[in-house]
């Protein structure tokens, strides 16, 4: 049977884009690629990308703060939303058009257009036009979740946060995940009121305990008002702003609300029950190691798939399909040791396991130290950082490794490669320190704290 392409697929995020360039430019497959809203996905366009920016944005209060300290005499006038927001924007369209034209440049046809299962073979487009493809690749993403209750209408998610017309005076950021942590500290750092409400007993659930409580006292020594074990009853928009009603029994009015309550994949009207590609309970596409559906012809990779929702694990399963299924190089995408960062101010790096995963299989000793670092230390600034090392006490390797501090983000990559490669505690402590540095910290604990 004769298709009109080799690969079609749904989604220009990070996943769709990198599978479309790899099976044209190196698998030379004759692929199309649709995209219903702009190029680049979630990550580009309304996630990591401006958030990374509205974290630089956010961290010059601190720093100008620091200065003073440093001997500058800097005068500070507040964050100009209205001076920063524009340029946000040409940015996101400066990369927008980069993913566009890279993939063109690979040979990839992009179509600026919803597209929807017909059959297995068959998709359909907004004009009601079918294209039938050999592959399909489903790389939609996922969506912000808000729970249901009396006024959920009036709050905002990370989808609209990005396109404020104005920055609010007071903000409620409800939810104790990436995005919320995040976006506490990026408004509180331009000067915005933020309370944050969680509904659980600490934030950051399914992270390592220590880094949780570590953290959660810096953001709320910050001046973030966090109230644990919280959540919202209703809202209502009044003449004040928006009343919200709490759990707590603090009521009060804000300028916003943000809901940062997770995300479920982006799977709604996609066709795929009509076609009998398997969903699991959470909605999301069912996969195997190859990232293929229970549809032989049709795969699936990135947050549709809710296996680890971040962008560069996306395009290595992207990446692995294309090899898989046109590059001749069966490749299976590598969920295992998978570092991350919490871009919270000080940022979050972390690789394997918390301490808490470990001591389940394994026999395990802690290191950990933490400290104010010698540019806290000469100013008076109290944030301390905080430095885990969790080890396997029979075979010696590092299990787990934490880190919050300034840049923890860069720092766990480097870390991370260590760990990958099944470094031992004894590796580290072999390593030179650099010093002066925090990081030195890494390599220079000598005694566990606690053993389990
Ligand atoms: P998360 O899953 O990280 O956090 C969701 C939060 O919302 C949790 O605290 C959860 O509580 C709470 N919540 C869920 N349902 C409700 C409800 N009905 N009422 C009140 N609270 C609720 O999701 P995010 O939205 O923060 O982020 C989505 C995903 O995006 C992340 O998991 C991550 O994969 C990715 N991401 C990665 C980033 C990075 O790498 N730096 C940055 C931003 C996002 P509970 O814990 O009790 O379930």
């Amino acid at each position: 049977m004769d298709f009109d392409f080799d690969l079609f697929v749904i989604g220009g995020g990070s996943g769709g884009v990198r599978a479309a360039r790899i099976a044209a430019s190196e698998g030379g497959a004759k692929v199309a690629l649709a995209e219903e809203h702009r190029m680049g996905g979630t990550c580009v366009i309304r996630g990591c990308v401006p958030k990374k920016l509205m974290v630089f944005a956010s961290g010059f209060s601190r720093m100008v703060l620091d200065a003073k300290g440093y001997g500058w005499d800097i005068r500070q006038h507040g964050f100009d939303w209205s001076a920063f927001h524009p340029h946000l924007d040409r940015e996101l369209d400066r990369l927008e058009a980069a993913y566009r034209r890279n993939a063109e440049a690979a040979g990839v046809q992009i179509i600026d257009s919803r597209a929807v299962l017909n059959d297995a073979h068959t998709v359909r487009l907004s004009d009601g036009k079918t294209v039938t493809a050999k592959h399909i690749l489903i790389a939609t993403g996922g969506r912000p979740f808000v729970p249901d209750f009396p006024g959920s209408d009036l709050v905002m998610t990370s989808n609209e946060i990005f396109q404020m017309e104005a920055l609010p005076q007071s903000i409620l950021i409800v939810g104790g995940g990436y995005i919320a942590c995040e976006f506490a500290c990026i408004l509180n750092g331009l000067g915005v009121e933020v309370t944050q409400f969680y509904r659980g007993a600490q934030i950051l659930k399914g992270f390592d305990d220590e880094v949780r409580g570590h953290l959660s006292e810096l953001i709320c020594e910050s001046g973030v008002e966090m109230h644990l074990g919280c959540d919202v009853i209703e809202m209502q928009r009044q003449d004040e702003g928006i009343w919200v009603k709490a759990t707590n029994g603090k009521n009060r009015h804000y300028d916003a609300v943000l809901y940062a309550t997770g995300r479920k994949p982006n799977t709604a009207g996609l066709g795929l029950e009509n076609v009998g590609v398997k969903l699991g309970h959470r909605g999301e596409i069912v996969v195997d190691e190859w990232s293929q559906t229970s549809v032989p012809s049709i795969y699936a990779v990135g947050d549709v798939t809710d296996r680890i929702n971040l962008t560069p694990v996306a395009i290595r399963e992207g990446h692995a399909f294309a090899d898989t299924v046109f590059g001749g190089k069966p490749t299976k995408p590598d969920h295992h040791l998978v570092p991350g960062a919490v871009f919270t101010q000080p940022e979050y790096g972390y690789v394997g396991l918390s301490e808490e995963e470990a001591r389940k299989d394994h026999r395990i000793e802690v290191y950990a130290t933490a400290f104010r670092p010698m540019k806290n230390a000469f100013i008076g600034r109290e944030d301390r950082v905080l430095f885990k090392l969790i080890v396997d006490a029979d075979d010696r390797r590092v299990l787990g490794c934490h880190i919050v501090a300034e840049g923890a983000g860069e720092l766990i990559q480097l870390a991370a490669v260590a760990v990958k490669m099944g470094a031992t505690k004894e590796d580290f402590d072999r390593t030179v320190a650099v010093h002066p540095t925090m990081a030195e910290e890494l390599v220079t604990m000598r005694k566990p704290v606690r053993s389990a």
